[in-house]
């Protein structure tokens, strides 16, 4: 398939249920470029190398403070980049990595390693509790509508130049190749503005 402009990226239809009504699922990719990948499989879900290779779902009992401990603790890497990173932790993409940190009240810039205990179970709570609410939001909602109501909950991401509902500050963005971060400076930065080379370079 094609992948287009819209939100709607697959579309699985096998055959009816007994009440008439088509049975599949629907799946969304927001970005331009489609990365989303869906498989059939009768193995074993883990014997399929695109999932075995997915990070732990912070979803799961499992994850706990000290699973997401193991996870990023010595990382010499950007949280952002971290949190996005499937094989890291599966299913937190580029909107809700920048609401977790809002949560968290961290920069994306933050280095993984030198997060400490108190700072790694402030991110593990933004973690589930953001996620949380994002699933409990979008239950039952149709693809159409699923957009919009992710759009409506987003408190940081693509909302540049607006004002933060926690402190009021203006939200600020930088820009990368082909994707740009959102974050409150009062809240995730000491009041400072992340540098944005891509500006930076714009300018000279
Ligand atoms: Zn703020």
């Amino acid at each position: 398939m094609r992948p287009g402009k819209g939100p709607l990226a697959v579309r699985v239809r096998l055959a009816p249920d007994d009440e008439g009504l088509a049975p599949g699922f629907e799946l969304t990719e927001a970005g331009t470029q489609k990365r989303l990948a869906v498989y059939v499989t009768k193995k074993n879900p883990d014997e399929v190398p695109g999932i075995a290779a997915l990070g732990p779902d912070p979803m799961a009992e499992s994850f706990t403070v000290e699973a997401l401990k193991r996870i990023v603790g010595g990382k010499r890497t950007q949280i952002k980049g971290l949190l996005r990173d499937q094989k890291v932790i599966a299913g937190i993409g580029n909107a809700y990595s920048d609401e977790v940190l809002h949560a968290a009240k961290m920069s994306p810039f933050k280095i993984a390693a030198t997060l400490t205990d108190a700072q790694l179970a402030d991110l593990h709570e933004a973690i589930v509790t953001t996620l949380r609410d994002a699933v409990e939001r979008a239950h039952g909602l149709a693809a159409k509508d699923l957009k919009a109501e992710k759009k409506s909950g987003l408190r940081v991401h693509n909302r540049a130049g607006q004002p933060c509902d926690v402190c009021g500050d203006t939200i600020r963005e930088v820009s990368f190749a082909d994707s740009s971060l959102q974050y409150c400076p009062t809240c995730q930065t000491g009041g400072k503005p992340l540098a944005d080379r891509r500006l930076s370079k714009l300018l000279k």
